[in-house]
């Protein structure tokens, strides 16, 4: 036995990996289930114009409905359904039913849905994004697309060319969780982005630390001169809020205006300046 101990250890690793693999392929094979048993919804969450506070739309938040494991945030399941290629089925059901809900909404309203990167490996992404529209009817300009910075740094000249396809349909893009990753500002010249979203981390600084609140003053001018908008995700307090103003970002969303919810729950889709009820609701 002694002599096998060397082996043996090998053995233990080799176990730890396929556990680990099967792990991944049980959840992997539970999730193509959960889809079928209609156990995703999209959860979605308001942004609104920085200065009007007027309603401008929302963004689709995936979360899986589990029967035992109750509502599990798409961190937990995106990058296991990214490692198995199940994205690809995913991506175009979350593009499918986002779109054929945002047409139930009043017209000026748009709806904004996360992109895997691992997306942009297939050829099919584009035409997912033009079946959801036609399917849905609704028109291109009120879909926008979000990205991350990723997107840009693997496989850059070929995505480059799907995100100027993708822009030619009509749609909007942007540039999700911008200043966290290492994304450079050529990328800014090169692609013709129409939103850039401050990640939450620079917000969530903003009244304590000097530093986030020069990068925000430095990205909403940026955006001012470049012609892109900005959006701030994860506002959370008054002085967020009021610190954004004099930024004069563009937009604004977080949980003092609004979490993600159900569709069911966006009470205030008729009511086309919702401005009022989002401020209510932020005291409340
Ligand atoms: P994201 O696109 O940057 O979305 C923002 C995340 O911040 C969401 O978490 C949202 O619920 C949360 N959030 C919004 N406002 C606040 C706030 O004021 N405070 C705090 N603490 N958090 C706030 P969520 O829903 O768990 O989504 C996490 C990430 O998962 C998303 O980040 C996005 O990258 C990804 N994701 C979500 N849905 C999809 C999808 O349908 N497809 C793909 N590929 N990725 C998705
Ligand atoms: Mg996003
Ligand atoms: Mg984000
Ligand atoms: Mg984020």
């Amino acid at each position: 036995e002694a002599k096998r101990a060397g082996r043996g250890s090998y053995h233990v690793y080799d176990l730890a990996l396929d556990e680990r693999t099967r792990d991944r392929h049980a959840l992997g094979h539970a999730m193509r289930e959960a889809l079928q048993n209609d156990e995703f919804e999209l959860y979605y969450q308001p942004f609104y114009e920085a200065e009007t506070l007027t309603l401008v739309g929302y963004e689709a938040l995936i979360r899986w409905n589990h029967p035992e494991r109750g509502l599990v945030p798409p961190g937990e399941f995106i990058p296991v359904a990214e490692e198995t290629g199940f994205i690809h089925v995913l991506g175009e059901w979350v593009l499918k039913k986002a779109c054929r809900e945002a047409i139930t909404w009043p017209a000026g309203l748009t709806v904004s849905v996360n992109l895997s990167p691992v997306q942009f490996r297939r050829k099919a992404l584009n035409s997912a994004v033009t079946s959801a529209l036609s399917q849905s009817g609704l028109p291109a300009h009120r879909l926008e697309l979000e990205i991350t910075e990723t997107v840009l740094l693997d496989e850059t000249m070929a995505n480059l060319a799907t995100l100027k396809q993708l822009k030619s349909l009509g749609v909007r893009v942007s540039l999700d969780d911008f200043g966290v990753g290492y994304s450079s500002l050529s990328y800014l010249r090169t692609f013709p982005f129409d939103k850039l979203k401050i990640d939450r981390s620079f917000v969530n600084d903003l009244g304590t630390r000097d530093e986030a609140l020069a990068i925000v003053r430095a990205v909403t001018g940026m955006g001012r001169s470049l012609g892109i908008k900005t959006t701030a995700e994860g506002v959370e307090t008054e002085e967020q809020y009021a610190c954004l103003r004099e930024e004069r970002c563009s937009y604004i969303q977080g949980y003092l205006f609004g979490r993600p919810q159900p569709v069911q729950r966006l009470a205030h889709l008729k009511d086309h300046d919702a401005c009022g009820e989002a401020r209510w609701r932020s005291v409340g």
